[in-house]
């Protein structure tokens, strides 16, 4: 029998991965379609690369202990020449009074599901992290094992690397339009030629709404600008964990620095198509002020740099999109993570491979992030968002 032709639209970490996991399902007709092989502005390289078991939907929690056990293993994954710098430094995640109970149930559904995860008091977490005011805080969580950082390049470049080896083919091209019969999508239109596709894999990241709606078909992924901030400051980063304070500012060890960031007031925050200045006034106005008050250290910092990627938000509950389009069944999604989409690539990878090679999920089953919910108007919020 021949192989279905599978056009997967975006070379980013989601379709290198896909295109990986398909032709090890022994799938060979396996076409990436992406624009900028550069990769400059894409989410992948503009990411803060890390991961975290700490979610509120449990289907996201077996995503990143997925995800984790496929960073560890990544050379035997991709290859010996993989090399992602994987720190296994956890996520420290602070809480209030008013949060509290939330939090301790989201934590027992998370440990059910395996994750190693230690929680605090307000004294545990004074005397574990001496670093942090801690006056308001009632409760700390703070993963000690599948939680941490890596390099989100190293790891694309070994993506893709993996996904040529195994027989796919890149083509540097950008999707502006499809050919359909009203219930298939037949073809992928790129650089003026159409592409027969038996399958299409919608992995084009935050322009995934714009490419959406190329098929007349809305989508609520949008692009949302995010600003990453290096700076350095006179504290010892070595074995700090990646802290989510109360406020909804992060930050996290990297090199002899940190990198930060916290999102945008909703009323500042509009779709943001080819803008990739960073926020700066984010940054003075809001990021430091709140950091200093949790971690006195940083009342002293030099900011290094600082750079802005892409969200692919999805607004209708801030969770990934994975599966058929409801009416268009070949039409395959995978995006909308809305912040975690590197660390729930090899599961969402895996997933939309064995969607399209045995019609079901074999190992994670991804059905409650499907198109459906969408079309059914039934939101799954994620409650852990930064
Ligand atoms: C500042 C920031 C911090 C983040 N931090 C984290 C984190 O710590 N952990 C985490 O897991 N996630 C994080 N994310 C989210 C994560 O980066 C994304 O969810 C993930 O990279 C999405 O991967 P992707 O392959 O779908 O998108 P991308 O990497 O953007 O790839 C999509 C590709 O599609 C191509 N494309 C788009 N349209 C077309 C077209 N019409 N034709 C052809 N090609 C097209 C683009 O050129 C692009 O290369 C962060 C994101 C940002 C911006």
């Amino acid at each position: 029998m021949t192989s279905p032709r599978i056009v997967i639209i975006g070379g980013g970490i989601i379709g290198s991965l896909t295109a990986r996991a398909l032709c090890r399902e022994g799938l060979t007709d396996v076409t990436v379609i992406e624009r900028d092989p550069t990769y400059q502005f894409s989410s992948t390289a503009l990411s803060a690369a890390s991961i975290r078991t700490q979610f509120g939907c449990p289907v996201n929690v077996e995503l990143s202990l997925y995800g984790a056990q496929f960073l560890k293993g990544v050379k035997a994954e991709l290859g010996e020449d993989a090399e992602i710098g994987f720190v296994e430094g956890g996520y420290l995640i602070l809480g209030d009074e008013a949060t509290a109970p939330a939090r301790r149930a989201a934590l027992a559904m998370q440990r059910g599901l395996g994750a190693d995860i230690a929680d605090y008091d307000s004294d545990g977490t004074a005397a574990a992290f001496p670093w942090l005011a801690t006056d308001d805080i009632a409760i700390a969580t703070h993963g000690r094992a599948n939680e941490g950082w890596f390099d989100a390049w190293g790891l694309l470049q070994a993506a893709r690397r993996a996904a040529i080896a195994s027989g796919a083919r890149y083509l540097q091209a950008e999707v502006d339009g499809f050919t359909t019969d009203g219930a298939r999508v037949t073809g992928v239109r790129a650089g003026g030629s159409v592409y027969p596709a038996d399958w299409v894999v919608n992995a084009a990241g935050p322009a995934s709404g714009a490419v959406t709606r190329l098929l007349g078909i809305d989508f609520p992924v949008r692009p949302r600008k995010r600003t990453v901030f290096h700076f350095k400051a006179p504290l010892e980063g070595a074995g700090m964990p990646m802290l989510f304070d109360t406020s909804g500012a992060w930050m996290r060890p990297e090199g002899d620095g940190f990198i930060g960031g916290i999102q945008p007031d909703e009323a500042n925050d509009p779709d943001a198509n080819g803008d990739f200045e960073p926020d700066h006034a984010l940054f003075e106005d809001r990021l430091w002020p709140l950091l200093a008050a949790r971690v006195p250290a940083l009342e002293q910092l030099r900011l290094v740099r600082a750079w802005a990627g892409h969200y692919e938000m999805c607004l209708f509950d801030h969770n990934g999109v994975i599966g058929p389009h409801p009416e268009l069944a070949n039409l395959v999604f995978a995006t909308g993570f809305s912040g975690h989409g590197v660390m729930h690539a090899p599961g969402t990878a895996r997933g939309v491979a064995e969607w399209i090679a045995h019609a079901a999920y074999r190992t994670i089953d991804l059905t409650p992030l499907g198109f459906d919910r969408i079309a059914a108007n039934r939101p799954m919020p994620e409650s852990a968002i930064y």
